[in-house]
């Protein structure tokens, strides 16, 4: 019997067939290894804020309870085959095997298995983290994950331009 695709293992083809026709020429290109690399930072210096703040501690705690972590299943359905072929171009590899029964494909056993990442899912924070965090710490998670999620709009805006200039209009 053959086994049908699912919604997000069709995006997930998508951005691997456009990663295989265009991404070393993308990478080849004068200006997307720096604003890979910009919107690779930005990720980062939310994370280690994240680290600093404990909010890292908190969800690693809850990930091993019984409930698990908010990492629902329906969250994959809103990765679209952009920011899937953003995550090739950092060098996450996409695999399509379900760690976790129930919840997200993209979840792993240290947590989320993608780099580049939906804005519900940079911008999340559980009424338990929202009690720990202070105004001020919040402000400055808000301000790292805006900046995160900015870089982020560029380089896609960037690739999409470069894709219809050098691809056509079956790229839109
Ligand atoms: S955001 Fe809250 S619910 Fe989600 S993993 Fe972290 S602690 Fe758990
Ligand atoms: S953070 Fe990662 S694992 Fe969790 S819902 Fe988002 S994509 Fe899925």
């Amino acid at each position: 019997m053959q086994m049908q695709t699912s919604p997000i293992e069709t995006e997930i083809d998508r951005a691997k067939d456009r990663f295989a026709l265009y991404g070393p020429a993308i990478m080849a290109d004068r200006d997307f290894p720096g604003l890979v690399a910009q919107y690779r930072e930005a990720i980062q210096a939310t994370h280690r804020l994240m680290q600093e703040l404990q909010v890292v501690a908190l969800c690693s705690r809850c990930a091993n309870t019984a409930s698990g972590s908010c990492c629902a299943r329906e969250v994959e359905t809103w990765y679209d085959d952009w920011l899937l072929f953003i995550n090739l171009l950092l060098g996450v590899p996409l695999d399509t095997v379900r760690e976790a029964h129930d919840h997200c494909l993209f979840v792993g056993a240290n947590g989320c298995k993608l780099i580049a990442r939906h804005s519900f899912c940079v911008n999340f924070l559980c009424p338990e983290i929202l009690s720990a965090l202070t105004p001020s710490d919040k402000e400055k998670l808000l301000a790292a994950s805006g900046a995160e999620l900015y870089a982020g709009w560029i380089l896609e805006q960037r690739l999409r331009q470069w894709l219809n200039h050098n691809a056509g209009r079956d790229e839109d």
